[in-house]
């Protein structure tokens, strides 16, 4: 049996290697009325262990950049296009991410975020639905279909990225920081304290 009451799935199996591979179903967190939306690509071990997104070492570095353009994680949706963790961390495949999409976009539909911002490749070429060059885009908004909505979405690199090349951090700071802009969630001082300049 499949259920979602439009923000958690109850239990789903329809992806068998997920099954066999997850720990747990790993829904989204965060208050279900966000302005932003972060997405990432599927649980990896910590997450599975833990039961949320993005609480590994990507999840540190987003919190991080979250915290510099002057935004609380508590003020944010995270969630990923795939919930259940793939074996071995490989990337989840096109029929698992076909399967999961209902639950996204009904997630989508029940939180109706003013911008989603995808983390990395995987989450940005599913919604925008074409190929994506992440490091060239990052930083640009276009218009995406989400079931029955057009939905404004942010490109940004993976967080994990900066981990494995620290050309990356300036480009996925810039891009947390645009999205922190355009949402109008930022603090007084987000975005300030980075430039150093005040
Ligand atoms: N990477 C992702 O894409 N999602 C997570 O939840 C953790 C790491």
């Amino acid at each position: 049996m499949n259920e979602t009451d439009g923000l958690c799935v109850g239990s789903c199996e329809r992806c068998p290697a997920l099954v066999e591979s997850r720990s747990r179903i790993v829904d989204g967190v965060g208050p279900d009325d966000a302005d932003l939306l972060f997405l990432g690509e599927a649980p990896g071990q910590k997450e599975d262990e833990g039961g949320e997104p993005f609480v590994g070492r990507s999840g540190d570095v987003l919190d991080e950049a979250l915290r510099d353009a002057g935004l609380a994680r508590s003020d944010v949706r995270i969630t990923n296009c795939v919930r259940c963790r793939p074996p071995d961390n490989r990337d989840p495949h096109v029929e698992e991410l076909e399967n999961c999409r209902g639950y996204l976009e009904a997630e989508i539909a029940t939180v109706d975020p003013d911008l989603v911002v995808t983390l990395g490749k995987v989450p940005g070429e599913h919604l925008l639905d074409r190929s994506v060059a992440v490091t060239k885009e990052a930083g640009e908004v276009h218009d995406a279909r989400v079931g029955e909505r057009s939905q404004r979405v942010l490109i940004s690199v993976h967080p994990a990225a900066t981990l494995y090349d620290a050309s990356q951090r300036d480009t996925f700071a810039d891009a947390i920081a645009h999205a922190a802009e355009l949402s109008g969630l930022a603090d007084a001082d987000g975005g300030q304290s980075r430039l150093g300049d005040y």
